[in-house]
C-alpha cells in the first residue's frame, strides 16, 4: 500500500513576479485532509480557492495557469513539477499575488525547501492516473505520445536553431532521486530579443538574469553559464512533469514529447482525460518513504 502524503511543515518562499514586477509570497501549508492540491489567492478579499484539476488548468505557449474562470494564478508549472516528482498528494498553496515567482527559473528552490521539511503521511491509499491505452496528440510539428506503464517515464526532444541548443533529447524515469539529481536544477530559457520586446510592450514588468537562462544569438548571457550542456531539454522534461500533474494526482505512463510546449501538453491531457485511455487506480507500488536530504547538487 502506498499512502498519501503532504509536506512535514510549512514552507514560505518569496520572489519577484516576472509579469507583475511585484514581490510575491507563497506559503505551502501541510494538510491532514485528502483534499488534493488547493491554490488560494490570499491577496484577494474573498480568498478564492482554485483546486488543481484538469478543468481548471490552461496551457499557453510559455506557461501554465490555473483558474476558476474568474481568478487566475500564472506560472504554476515549476512548483507543480516539484510537487509531482516529490510525490506530494495534498497541500494548501497560499499565493499572495497572481503568479508564482520564477525564482532561479528551475524547480530546485522548491525541492530544497521540501527536502528540509520532509513528508507527513495520511493513512489513505494514494490515487493515481494511469495510462491504459496508447494515445497521441499533435499540432503541426509538435507531438506527444502516451503509452501504458506502471511508472512515469519521460522522453523529450527539442530543436532550436541556436548554436548552443540545436537538437537535444533526454529520457528518464521519474522518482524523487532521479528528479533531484537530473532535472530539478534545469532553468527555463529565453532569447534576449524576444524578452526585450516583451519588456518594452509592458508584458514583462519584472525578471532578470537571475530568473532564467537568457541567450543572445551565440551565447548564454548569464555569467555563471549553463548548469549542464543539455539544460534546455532537461527543463522541457521539468515542465512536462509539472503539466502531467494538472489532473491533481500522480501520473503513470510513458510520455514522449517532441517540440512540445505547455499549450500542447495541457490540450493533449484535456483530450486524454476525455477518453478511456486513462484510468484512476489505487497505488500498490513500492514507495519512497524518505526524501534524500543530502543528494549533491549537480551544478
Ligand atoms: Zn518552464
Amino acid at each position: 500500500m502506498e499512502y498519501q502524503r503532504t509536506i512535514g511543515d510549512k514552507i514560505i518562499i518569496e520572489g519577484e513576479g516576472v509579469f507583475s514586477g511585484k514581490w510575491i509570497r507563497v506559503e505551502l501549508e501541510p494538510t491532514e485532509k485528502s483534499c488534493g492540491i488547493l491554490f488560494i489567492r490570499e491577496d484577494l478579499p474573498h480568498k478564492p480557492v482554485i483546486p488543481l484539476s484538469i478543468e481548471n488548468t490552461i496551457g499557453l505557449e510559455g506557461l501554465t495557469l490555473i483558474t476558476d474562470g474568474e481568478h487566475f494564478i500564472y506560472l504554476v508549472e515549476h512548483l507543480l513539477s516539484a510537487l509531482h516528482a516529490l510525490q506530494i498528494d495534498n497541500l494548501i498553496v497560499r499565493v499572495f499575488g497572481e503568479e508564482i515567482p520564477l525564482l532561479d527559473g528551475s524547480a530546485y528552490p522548491w525541492v530544497r525547501k521540501v527536502q528540509e521539511v520532509g513528508y507527513k503521511f495520511l493513512l489513505v491509499p494514494k490515487i493515481k492516473y494511469k495510462v491504459t491505452k496508447r494515445f497521441s496528440f499533435e499540432n503541426g510539428e509538435s507531438k506527444i505520445i502516451f503509452e501504458p506503464s506502471n511508472i512515469l517515464k519521460i522522453r523529450a526532444e527539442i530543436y532550436f536553431n541556436h548554436p548552443l541548443i540545436g537538437s537535444q533529447s533526454f529520457e528518464i524515469e521519474i522518482n524523487p532521486w532521479n528528479y533531484i539529481r537530473e532535472i530539478s536544477f534545469a532553468r527555463t530559457f529565453g532569447f534576449k530579443e524576444i524578452l526585450l520586446e516583451r519588456k518594452n510592450k509592458g508584458i514583462l514588468k519584472g525578471g532578470n538574469l537571475s530568473n532564467a537562462l537568457i541567450l543572445d544569438e551565440t551565447k548564454v548571457l548569464n555569467p555563471e553559464g549553463l548548469r549542464a550542456k543539455d539544460e534546455f531539454v532537461r527543463h522541457k522534461v521539468l515542465d512536462l512533469i509539472g503539466d502531467l500533474f494538472s489532473g491533481g494526482k500522480a501520473f503513470l505512463g510513458e510520455v514522449k514529447a517532441t517540440f512540445s510546449n505547455h499549450r500542447l501538453h495541457i490540450n493533449a491531457l484535456k483530450n486524454l482525460f476525455s477518453t478511456n485511455c486513462l484510468e484512476k487506480i489505487e497505488s500498490r507500488a513500492l514507495t519512497f518513504f524518505f526524501l534524500p536530504k543530502r543528494l549533491k547538487k549537480r551544478f
